[in-house]
This record gives C-alpha cells, sequence and structure tokens, in this order.
C-alpha cells in the first residue's frame, strides 16, 4: 500500500536547491521510498535527491504530489505532510529587489516599448558596446578537457571519487568560517554541499568515466546536471544551473590540482566580464574587439576605468546577479549610456540601437571639424583643449582626437601594477614615446603620485587611518628619493627628444617646492657630468591642496606654471571625500564657494606670472566651461573623447558674457542656482530660428514609436535639446492623453519641456503612412513635431499648433505639403516655404 498527498507549491522562486534541500534532509530520515510528483508537468523525482527534486522544476502554483512507499510510510507521510503544510512556504526568503542607482536616466520610451530583458548598473565610462559576454575567470571546461591528455576510465573513475571526497571537505572547511551572521553565504554553501553529496551528483559523475579523460567527465556530467534547470520556465531556476556549474568547476580544480584561469583571448567582438581588471589586463586586450568591459566593483577614478574611458570603450559597474542574468546568454548589449545591460537583443531592441549609433555617427561628423581646430571663443579668445593620459600609447590617439598638447601624464600607472619600480631606462622609453607623439606640442608629466589609498606593494606602506590626508604623493618623496631621482632622471633623459613640462603633485606648502626644485636641477647638472644630453624643461606644480591659494605667489620664482586638480580640490576644500557616495551632493565643483575659491587661485597664478591650467573632473564639465574660460585658463585638460565636443561649445561663447556669468555665479547661494542660471545662459549664446531646414527629414519607419524617436534625435544632434530621449519622454506624455492625428494624413505631436533648449518644428515626411492613432487606426503620413522650451513663457506653442491645424483644413496647403513626386532636397525647400508663408510671417 502507498500514501500519497497533493499540495500546490507556494514558493515563489519555485523548489530550488535551498528548499530541495531541506525536504532531502527529512526524507532521507526515512527508509520507505519517497517520490515527489510534479503533476502540472508530470515530472517525478526522488524526494531523497535535491538535484532529482530539483529537476522537477516546480514552480509557483505547479501542483505537486508526495508518494511514500515503504515500511514507516506513515511516519513519512505524517512528517512531511506537517513540514509541507506548515513549514514549507517559510522555508525560502524572496529574492531581494536590485537597488538602482538614484543617478540612473529611466530607459527610453523607444527601447522600452521593444520590452528588453535587461538589468541595471552604474555607469563608469560612458557609450554603448554590443558583444559575446566573456567572464575573464570563466573556465571551459570542454576546452581544457580537449587539449588534457587520455585517461583510462579506472583512472577517471579515482580521480573523480578521490575529487568529490575533497571538494565536500572543501566546503565543510568553508562553512565552518564564514561568519554565522552571513545568512546567505552560509545557505548557499549548505546547499552546495548538500548537491555534492548528493547520490545524483556522484552517480551522474561516475557514469561518465568512459569519457576521454576527468576533466571531460567533469564538462559532460555537468552539461547533463544543467539541463532540467536550464529548461525551466522559472529565470530563478535556470540560474541555479550556476550552482553546478560553479561545484563543476571546483571540482575540476581539485582534480587538476592547480587554479585553471588562463589569460582571455578576445576572437569576436566581446563584452568582458570581470570581478577587477587591472590596467595591464585591459591593455593586453585586443582593443578592436572589446566593445566594453562590466566590473563588479570599480570606482569613477579607478585606473582602469580612466583607461578604458580614454579608449572609448564603455563600462559598467555594481551589477547585482550578474553571472546569473548572463548565463547562457550569446550577445549583450551593454548600454553605458542608460545604466543597462540587455540580454539577446531582438529585432526591435536591435533596430533601437542602430538608430543610437546612427546619432552617435551624426554627431561626430558635426564634430569632426572641431578634432582639428583650436579652442577659441566667438569673439576670438583663446582656451586651449589638452588631454589626460595615463598610459604612453594613449598620446597618440589622444593627439588624433585634437588634443592641444597632453595636460597631466599620470604615471603612477607605470609604477602600479607591477612587481616593482619601473627602471629609468623604462620610463625613459615610455616618456620619450609621449614627446615624439606630440611632435612639439607641449607635454606635462606629473610626477609618481602614490601613497595614502594608492600604495605600490613593493614599498610596504603603512595603512593609515585617513589616507587621503596622510603620506602620499610629494610628501613621500624626501623617503624614496632613489626612486624619484630615477624618473626625474628618465624625464630629464627624455627632453632631448622634446620639450617636457615636469608637474609635481599634492603639494601642501613651500618647502616642498623648494626641496623638488633643488633634486630637479641636482638631476639635470648630474645628467649633463655624465655626457646625456638636456632638452628644455620647466617645472610646475598641481594646485590640489586650498593653502596653496596663500604660497603660489612666493613659489612663482621656481616654477613656470600650475594646474588645477579639481578632484582633490574639490574634495580637501569641501572637506569631503571624493569616493563617499553618502556625501556625494557635497562634492561638487559647481559650489559658489569654490568657484569663487578658484577665480581666487585663477587671479593669484596669473598675478604671479604663472601658466594656468586644470586637469580634473571639472575641466570637462561643459557647464564650468564659460567659469573657466572667464577666469583666464589657458589650458582645460580632459579626457581625450570629449576634447571635440567642449571646442564645438567653447566657439559658441561669447568671452565678456561669460565674465558677467561668472560675476553672478559666485554671488549664488546654492550648486543648483548655479546650474539653473548656466543652462538659461548657454540657451542666450545661441538663437537659431524656429524653422530650420535641418530639421526635416525624409524616412521610411515602422511605427510611431519610431518616427517620435528619429525626429527627437535629429533635434539632439542639431544641438537643439539636451537630451532627445527626454524630449521624446515629453512628447509621449502628451500622445498618452491624445493622439495628435488631425485625421487628414498628419500629426502634430508637441510639448514643452525644460529639456529643450531652443524651440524647433520638425517636420518627418514618410515613404510609407503609419498608424498614429490606434483606437481610430489613423495613418499619418507627414509628422509636424512642436518641441518648445519651458522657459517660453509666451503663447508659441499654442499660436502655432492652432496656425498650423486651422491650415491644415485647407486641401491645397495639404496637398502642396504632402506632395509626393518630388525629390527629397526640392520637398524640403517647399515644406520650408508653406510653413514661413504659414506661421513665421504672421507670428513675427
Ligand atoms: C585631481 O585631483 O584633480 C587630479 C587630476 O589628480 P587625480 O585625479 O589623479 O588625483
Ligand atoms: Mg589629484
Amino acid at each position: 500500500m502507498t500514501r500519497q498527498f497533493e499540495f500546490k507549491n507556494e514558493l515563489v522562486n519555485g523548489i530550488h536547491a535551498r528548499p530541495a534541500a531541506e525536504i532531502e534532509s527529512r526524507t532521507k530520515a526515512f527508509q520507505c521510498q519517497i517520490s515527489l510528483v510534479n503533476r502540472t508537468k508530470g515530472i517525478t523525482a526522488n524526494a531523497k535527491s535535491v538535484l532529482s527534486l530539483i529537476g522537477v522544476d516546480a514552480v509557483l502554483d505547479d501542483v505537486c504530489q508526495f508518494i511514500f512507499d515503504g515500511k514507516d510510510e506513515l511516519a513519512a507521510f505524517e512528517h512531511i505532510y506537517h513540514f509541507i503544510t506548515q513549514e514549507f512556504s517559510y522555508c525560502d526568503e524572496p529574492i531581494e529587489p536590485i537597488e538602482l542607482n538614484d543617478s540612473l536616466l529611466s530607459l527610453p520610451v523607444s527601447l522600452k516599448a521593444s520590452n528588453p530583458c535587461y538589468v541595471r548598473g552604474s555607469i563608469a565610462s560612458k557609450g554603448i558596446g554590443q558583444g559575446k559576454p566573456i567572464i575573464c575567470s570563466q573556465i571551459n571546461l570542454h576546452q581544457l578537457a580537449d587539449e588534457a591528455e587520455q585517461q583510462l576510465s579506472e583512472t577517471v573513475t579515482d580521480h573523480l571519487l578521490v575529487g568529490l571526497e575533497k571538494l565536500q571537505q572543501q566546503l565543510f572547511s568553508a562553512l565552518a568560517a564564514v561568519d554565522s551572521k552571513a545568512k546567505e553565504e552560509l545557505a548557499i554553501l549548505q546547499a552546495h554541499l548538500q548537491i555534492a553529496d548528493d547520490t545524483v551528483f556522484s552517480e551522474t559523475l561516475l557514469k561518465h568515466a568512459k569519457q576521454t579523460n576527468t576533466l571531460k567527465a567533469i564538462a559532460v556530467a555537468a552539461d547533463e546536471l544543467k539541463a532540467p534547470l536550464l529548461n525551466s520556465q522559472s529565470s530563478y531556476m535556470k540560474e541555479r544551473a550556476l550552482d553546478i556549474e560553479d561545484l563543476c568547476t571546483q571540482l575540476a580544480c581539485l582534480v587538476v590540482g592547480e587554479s585553471l584561469k588562463k589569460p582571455v583571448v578576445l576572437t569576436s567582438n566581446s563584452i568582458v566580464i570581470a570581478e577587477n581588471l587591472t590596467p595591464s589586463e585591459l591593455l593586453g586586450f585586443d582593443k578592436s574587439l572589446l566593445k566594453g568591459i562590466i566590473l563588479a566593483h570599480a570606482g569613477q577614478t579607478s585606473h582602469t576605468v580612466i583607461l578604458a574611458r580614454s579608449f572609448g570603450i564603455p563600462v559598467l559597474t555594481g551589477i547585482e546577479n550578474l553571472q546569473s542574468f548572463i548565463y547562457g546568454s550569446e550577445w549583450v548589449v551593454l548600454d553605458a549610456q542608460y545604466g543597462c545591460l540587455i540580454r539577446e537583443p531582438d529585432h526591435s531592441v536591435t533596430e533601437f540601437y542602430k538608430l543610437e549609433a546612427r546619432k552617435c555617427v551624426a554627431k561626430n561628423d558635426l564634430l569632426a571639424p572641431f578634432m582639428t581646430t583650436k579652442g577659441i571663443t566667438k569673439d576670438g579668445q583663446s582656451m586651449a583643449l589638452y588631454a589626460n593620459i595615463a598610459v604612453g600609447l594613449e598620446a597618440e590617439i589622444a593627439f588624433s582626437r585634437g588634443a592641444e598638447g597632453i595636460g597631466l601624464f599620470r604615471t603612477e600607472m607605470l609604477f602600479m601594477d607591477h612587481p616593482q619600480a619601473p627602471t629609468e631606462q623604462e620610463q625613459f622609453e615610455i616618456y620619450s614615446e609621449v614627446v615624439k607623439a606630440a611632435n612639439g606640442k607641449q607635454v606635462i608629466i606629473r610626477t609618481l603620485d602614490i601613497g595614502g589609498d594608492k600604495p605600490l606593494a613593493y614599498l610596504e606602506l603603512p595603512q593609515e587611518e585617513n589616507p587621503f590626508l596622510g603620506y602620499r604623493a610629494v610628501r613621500m618623496y624626501p623617503q624614496y628619493q632613489a626612486m624619484i631621482e630615477s624618473q626625474l632622471r628618465a624625464l630629464l633623459r627624455a627632453t632631448a627628444l622634446g620639450d617636457i613640462d615636469i608637474m609635481i603633485p599634492m603639494v601642501s606648502c613651500v618647502e616642498e617646492v623648494k626641496w623638488i626644485y633643488q633634486l630637479c636641477h641636482q638631476c639635470a647638472e648630474q645628467l649633463t657630468m655624465e655626457g646625456q644630453s638636456i632638452g628644455k624643461w620647466r617645472l610646475g606644480i598641481m594646485v590640489e591642496v586650498p593653502s596653496a591659494l596663500y604660497f603660489l605667489e612666493k613659489i612663482s620664482s621656481w616654477i613656470d606654471f600650475v594646474s588645477i586638480g579639481s578632484n582633490d580640490l574639490t574634495q580637501y576644500f569641501m572637506a569631503c571625500d571624493r569616493g563617499n557616495t553618502k556625501i556625494k551632493s557635497l562634492y561638487d565643483s559647481l559650489n559658489p564657494g569654490f568657484i569663487a575659491f578658484l577665480r581666487d587661485i585663477a587671479v593669484t597664478a596669473k598675478r604671479s606670472g604663472l601658466e594656468l591650467g586644470i586637469c580634473g573632473e571639472m575641466a570637462s564639465d561643459r557647464r564650468a566651461l564659460p567659469l573657466l574660460l572667464a577666469m583666464g585658463f589657458d589650458e582645460i585638460s580632459l579626457s581625450s573623447p570629449n576634447i571635440a565636443m567642449l571646442r564645438s561649445q567653447l566657439h559658441i561663447l561669447d568671452s565678456e558674457a561669460c565674465q558677467c556669468l561668472l560675476v553672478e555665479m559666485v554671488s549664488k547661494e546654492t550648486a543648483d542656482e548655479v546650474r539653473e542660471c548656466i543652462d538659461a545662459f548657454w540657451q542666450q549664446q545661441s538663437q537659431p530660428e524656429i524653422l530650420d531646414e535641418r530639421l526635416v527629414i525624409h524616412c521610411e519607419a515602422k511605427d510611431k514609436t519610431s518616427v517620435i524617436k528619429m525626429l527627437t534625435d535629429n533635434l539632439e544632434i542639431q544641438g537643439r535639446v539636451i537630451r532627445g530621449d527626454a524630449a521624446e519622454q515629453a512628447i509621449w506624455d502628451r500622445e498618452e492623453i491624445f493622439a495628435t492625428s488631425l485625421g487628414f494624413g498628419v500629426a502634430i505631436p508637441h510639448c514643452k519641456s525644460e529639456y529643450v533648449t531652443h524651440n524647433s518644428i520638425s517636420i518627418a515626411h514618410l515613404s510609407e503612412p503609419i498608424v498614429w492613432n490606434d483606437v481610430e487606426n489613423e495613418c499619418v503620413s507627414t509628422v509636424i513635431m512642436l518641441t518648445m522650451s519651458s522657459h517660453d513663457k509666451g503663447g508659441t506653442h499654442m499660436s502655432i499648433f492652432s496656425k498650423l491645424a486651422r491650415k491644415l483644413m485647407h486641401r491645397d496647403f495639404r496637398q502642396q505639403l504632402m506632395q509626393t513626386d518630388m525629390e527629397e532636397t526640392e520637398k524640403t525647400e517647399q515644406t520650408m516655404e508653406l510653413l514661413r508663408v504659414c506661421l513665421f510671417k504672421e507670428i513675427a
């Protein structure tokens, strides 16, 4: 006789490893045979095996049944019945929702409409990339097995049995070492231990002992064990296949007796995923195939991130459950513009990114002329745009992107990432490479900025309580004089190939400048005595510590230039750790107090006859640009992909207006007020016509979503909106209230938005009509879109709208506007003329 009972599975995440482990530990206490049947799916499992239980794929609301057969079936029935009805629903905790980075933009309407499967992450380097996800530490067991030698099946069996025992011991030790408060980790380790101890696990492995070798047996068994999980309807269950993979990889390492990690070689467009990536690992990849990077943790100022930015490689960080998300995925889109990672993009997602790429190309085309010009304002005031670099080979890229010089070469990268300091000769070669690439342009090379939070393993620096206020940069030079001398000698020798400006970081008092000045001259004299040729060199300092304001004048006879390190200067001025996200609202270089302070430094530097530059992140902020110009900066130095964009903005500015802006900004109370005023200022700087033939497009669009995207993208390309997606959202917000088709094949979508910098009328002539109003199935072939700034207080918006609506009632006007038998250019001209007559004359 058998006993049985039915129940509905109430676990939101299904019966995965943890609840299965709970069932297994209870059923194992009985001798009778116990099965779990998923009635909904018709799958039966041995209830004494975690793996078998997971394999029934019981998701929420599936009807399941326990069957007991054997001597103690009554006791088993009662015990398990009690467990399932009273305790089972509490034995698993819901998955924590992923916390979003609050600074992330929401996804654009047109992307959301395509229902992408995505997770969000923080943006460390902007851009968009697509490719095969490559997990850096991932071990391909099949590949390793194919490379390994053949083994007899007896040997394979022995290795597997020994390996399994070691695996269990390893998991036991790990479990013992875990802090009892780390609930998640404990539960996962316990579940792993149960799988490792599961008869299905060992049986599956041993079943494949006849494979070519032990690694192959593990690889094939792993595939077999993962298959039912991967076929599950529940994404949570699918993710559990990772647990099997993890265990099998651990087993493989124990069997082989070594780490199986190998350097990754990219063979196709790839998105590299790593816990951490050192700068040298990044440099080791083929950059033409490296389309993006996802790191578990990395700050905005990590050197790997800085490097990625300069190579234009997008980087996302802080994605939770990343490995599970991408597991089994062949292609991903890394969007470090909106901060999301999309797996297996379908056709409409791919179309969205094609449009994004087109927008990017169009914007770059418009910026191309600014790659070759010099930084100059509309009224002729010049301010050069330099590049920040972190490795020698970046110099050439920076110059090709229009850098007028190198404003900061962060040399510490040459010292980090190596078991010991680079030799004088090694450094000489790198500095020479940079000056050669500069071909006569100014090159500022910063001496070692190390210590505190940037340790060098070989220096064995002590841990400090306040590393940012501690033993770092120039403060350490006297103790490590030999190392600094070798850097200075290498720099001085490289001057034989081109001029070099040597810059000292973190200077906070006169003595430091005096000391380094003497050391530089000593090194130069020594080199001359050794018969080495030396070219022109100058000395300068970074202004990163507020005290500099009061000693600049005193040191002006020893140095020639200063460069503001606004990243550190802001942190020391505001007494606010630059990496602490809790106080990130305080860390703001647009704080009116900081602007006033910067202006005072600029005035002092100029009065002291010093050249003035800036190389912190503030230099790449478009909002800060008119202020820096007004302060008289000779050069601003930023990561090279932003140079052309900033130069194009500089060309719009009027220097006198910038002076007035600076005075006004210093008088403001908050950084938010400063931002608001600067945004209004930028709008006044260029006032294009509301009608412009560049706003007329002729296109083929599959639906309303694409037309609105194309039109708002074009507004972004033409610099009439701050963000195309925000204008797109504003248009859609109106469309949700009522569709704007007028019934004659024309629609007039419109909006008023703070993201619109210049009022615009855009026109799309469609090659095929599209449905605009789903309810009435109304089609349109001409779209006239009005985008108005929320600063526009007059009635322009409604006046244009009503005039257009009235005019469109006339068949003649419609026919002329929608005439199809015309060349695009002719049609654009005619459209412009019609609209000008209809609106412009009367409005004006
Ligand atoms: C700065 O502090 O602004 C700077 C450029 O130096 P780093 O970011 O390397 O500290
Ligand atoms: Mg600094």
